[in-house]
């Protein structure tokens, strides 16, 4: 836990601002300590809700003089705890957000780090353009923290994470200094770009306040289908297939499991089978273009060469609007489906497209090998090497026991992870759930230049010390 903070900087802050800037009521509260799954409660002695960057600076300022520590959090959908405090300040931004501008021969949204991704979609769609990030948390999780966790989602094959579509920041530094650095160009060389380091940072080298963010125009050709296949290896050449036949447009390409697919239906409200068959590996694939009908025919002359080649076993491509959502509803809703399972270790990992196979093959045998009877669930973004690796107890299994081998299981897939040339945390960061076991993954050598870089903006470490190294 972090050291208590004195009574003095309580009253500081309170004054800084004002009525309505603050709270300490414990049902206010209590939504902002506690993680979406339960797994992460908090405490902190104070939430504060800044309207805007002068607000967010004043209080960093406060906390940097005092050497008070600081939690910032954005919509609390984050999945590693990097958002709980632990008696820290909890900097809210849920009163930051507006939208400063829309610019469509820039492309571009400058929106303040509170926004929803939902608002965000809503005012790119205003202009008639699209902001393609999108995930399945877009309801509640806001800008601020999309860039701190450089998320990525299901259109990273084509669009890439938020490294790739934010343009500019403005951010608070833990000097409590201001950096404006919203430019919107698409070239800049002038020296380090501190945007990328804040973008993945996880809070803790400054609060975002406001992002410039990159827009594209909006494809009214979209082709969504669910494929079966034999296997992960046939999954990926089925994606080079894609590629080649869209001519790069290529949306997502999601693989979901049969146990997956099987939780789906079993326990979200008005899923369906997509198909007849029961195959042991879906992939969702969407396809879309500017040219009217493009995508549709795209798809069809994938699948049907696919299944000519013996790729595909089966397969179906949503005929309206409301069976492409159903398709997408079931891969969205794979982890709340998994969740009236009970127990499950999770992991979010990436190795090379290539070995995608391979690595399922390993650490599921590995796995059946320690504890026979445990069910594998993966599911995820097969163009990013991204799985979402997660295994629940065997059938009856004990939660608490499966709970209590958590780590040990964690230590043998990212063992097999790192064998393969990959990464323990793809997409959802490192928190405070993975910061010490990725120490124990990367080199000396890179863990001293990011803890310089670190010591350099935040001397006090007071921005999220709990988090990053
Ligand atoms: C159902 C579901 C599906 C998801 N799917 C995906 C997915 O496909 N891809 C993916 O990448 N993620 C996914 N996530 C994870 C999560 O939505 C993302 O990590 C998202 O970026 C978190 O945004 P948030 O606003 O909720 O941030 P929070 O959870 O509040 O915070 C996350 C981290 O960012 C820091 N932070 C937040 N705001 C700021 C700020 N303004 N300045 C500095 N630091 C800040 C916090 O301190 C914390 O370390 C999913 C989550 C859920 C619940």
């Amino acid at each position: 836990m972090t050291i208590p903070v004195p009574a003095d900087v309580i009253s500081r802050l309170k004054a800084v601002l004002g009525e309505g800037g603050w709270s300490q009521d414990p049902d206010r509260l209590a939504p902002k300590l506690v993680e979406w799954r339960d797994r992460w409660s908090g405490t902190t002695p104070l939430l504060v809700l800044p309207r805007s960057t002068a607000e967010v600076a004043a209080v960093v300022g406060v906390c940097a003089e005092s050497g008070t520590a600081i939690t910032p959090q954005g919509g609390n959908t984050g999945l590693v705890g990097g958002q709980i405090p632990d008696g820290e300040i909890l900097l809210s931004l849920e009163k930051m957000r507006a939208v400063r501008e829309t610019n469509v021969d820039d492309d571009v949204l400058i929106v303040e780090a509170g926004l929803t991704l939902a608002e965000a979609h809503e005012a790119a769609a205003a202009v008639g353009r699209r902001f393609p990030l999108s995930l399945a948390s877009e309801g509640s999780c806001t800008i601020g923290g999309l860039v701190s966790t450089n998320a990525g989602g299901v259109a990273v094959l084509r669009y890439g994470t938020m490294r790739q579509l934010v343009l500019g920041l403005e951010a608070v530094l833990p000097s409590g200094e201001v950096w404006d650095g919203l430019k919107r160009l698409r070239k800049d060389n002038t020296g380090y770009d501190l945007k990328q380091l804040l973008i993945g940072a996880e809070g803790t080298l400054g609060v975002v306040t406001a992002a410039a963010l990159k827009l594209f125009p909006v494809l009214p050709s979209r082709a969504v289908a669910i494929a079966s296949v034999e296997s992960p290896a046939d999954a990926v050449a089925l994606l080079a297939r894609a590629k080649e036949v869209s001519g790069g447009a290529v949306e997502s390409f999601e693989l979901i499991g049969a146990l997956g697919m099987d939780l789906a239906i079993r326990h979200i409200p008005g899923a369906r089978t997509p198909l007849e068959s029961r195959p042991p590996w879906f992939v969702l694939i969407e396809i879309a273009s500017g040219e009217p009908g493009a995508a549709e025919a795209a798809m069809e002359r994938l699948l049907e060469a696919a299944m000519e080649a013996g790729l595909v076993t089966d397969a179906a491509i949503a005929q309206t609007e409301t069976q492409a959502k159903a398709f997408w509803a079931l891969r969205e809703n794979q982890s709340a489906a998994q969740k009236s399972e009970g127990a499950a270790w999770k992991h979010d990992i990436a190795v090379p497209v290539s070995r995608i196979a391979q690595f399922l093959e390993t650490a599921g045998a590995a796995l059946q090998a320690r504890w026979p009877g445990v069910r594998i669930d993966a599911f995820g973004h097969v163009g990013d090497g991204n799985i979402h690796y997660d295994v629940l107890a065997a059938p009856g299994g004990d939660a608490p026991a499966h709970n209590a081998r958590r780590d040990e299981a964690a230590r043998l897939v990212h063992d097999i992870v790192m064998s393969l040339g990959g990464s323990i945390s793809a997409e959802h960061g490192l928190g405070t759930m993975k910061t010490a076991e990725a120490l124990s993954y990367k080199s000396p050598v890179e863990v001293a230049a990011q803890r310089a870089v670190r010591a350099a903006l935040d001397p006090k470490r007071i921005m999220n010390p709990r988090v990053l190294f």
